[in-house]
């Protein structure tokens, strides 16, 4: 149960345009804060976007989500869950990456993550490109071991190198995982991938590794339900990581990221396939490719933070 310090503002006590934003408005609590130990579940921006092939705009992420985060109220629609009564969450604040330096970024990304899961705080993480991802898995898998991982994007994210040998870019980060022993292939599925291909290279190493892949015309042929219930199998009870590229929702719903692929899920399809995560051992949690820049709307970032609602929702089991 939480206490009352991490209760987040509400819109009937300050209107939700008001006020310094914070994750869903919720305490602004940095690792030296006095209360930093008693946090259970951490929401951290990384605003970076070093690792971006094409075009870019995740830096502004984090900021735009806790715009459009004051717009998330206390309780899920669907199920009447309150997350923030269930545990103490509190937004950790910006990890400050180097924007000049991936390499450095990383080693400062990873750096806070280890303060973080040495808490004992599992994070949820607003990114960011999918580079992000590769940091924040280098920490938890140092405290739990190689990771399952449920993964929704349109790209696979697994090539070896781009620009003869570039190994760290957003279009990297799983295989580094894999190759690194962050994740254990054979608990990871990837669902919703789609549009034209370089080649099959990313397919070709996760069927040799064992990686599952999912293509939006099997996620749709065999329906949402069936399709998540195969996700729960694959992960099992283990301890879990849930990434979440913006790119996995068509860009009908979503134009604010750089690599946009159509025919994708809608909306109501994305917050859906989180739901369907409930009770799993989840570990830490992201969602990644929010770019400001092409969806001036918000919309875009809305979603995304809607999405983070239903992650944390699903990380503390209702059931
Ligand atoms: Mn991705
Ligand atoms: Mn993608």
């Amino acid at each position: 149960m939480s206490n009352r310090f991490f209760q987040p503002i509400s819109g009937f006590d300050l209107p939700r345009f008001a006020g310094v934003p914070t994750f869903m408005r919720l305490p602004h609590v940095h690792p030296e804060h006095p209360k930093f130990s008693e946090v259970e579940i951490g929401l951290i921006g990384v605003p970076w976007d070093s690792g971006t092939t094409n075009r870019p705009g995740p830096r502004h992420g984090p900021r735009q989500l806790r715009d459009a985060s004051t717009m998330i109220r206390a309780q899920h629609a669907a199920s009447g869950f309150r997350p923030f009564e269930a545990a103490n969450i509190a937004d950790l604040g910006d990890v400050g990456p180097n924007p000049a330096d991936i390499q450095d970024s990383m080693t400062r990304i990873t750096t806070f993550y280890d303060q973080v899961v040495d808490a004992g705080i599992r994070p949820l993480t607003a990114g960011g490109d999918h580079l992000t991802s590769l940091p924040v898995l280098r920490s938890l898998s140092k405290a739990h071991g190689p990771l399952g991982m449920i993964h929704f994007d349109s790209h696979t994210d697994l090539f070896h190198s781009y620009f003869d040998g570039t190994m760290y870019t957003h279009g990297t980060p799983f295989r580094r995982a894999i190759e690194e022993e962050l994740l254990d292939p054979k608990r990871v599925i990837q669902i919703g991938i789609r549009g034209t291909m370089y080649d099959s290279e990313d397919r070709d190493f996760a069927d040799a590794v064992g990686i599952r892949i999912v293509p939006i015309e099997e996620f749709f042929a065999r329906g949402l339900d069936d399709v998540m219930q195969e996700a729960r199998e694959i992960v099992g009870n283990d301890k879990t990581y849930v990434s979440y590229d913006i790119d996995f929702v068509d860009p009908t719903f979503a134009p604010g990221t750089g690599t946009p692929e159509v025919g994708g899920p809608n909306s109501y399809q994305a917050l859906q396939v989180c739901r369907a995560l409930n009770g799993l051992n989840i570990v830490g949690a992201d969602m990644v490719e929010v770019s400001p820049p092409f969806d001036q709307s918000g919309n875009t970032a809305y979603l995304g933070v809607s999405i983070m609602f239903e992650l944390l929702c699903a990380m503390l089991d209702q059931r």
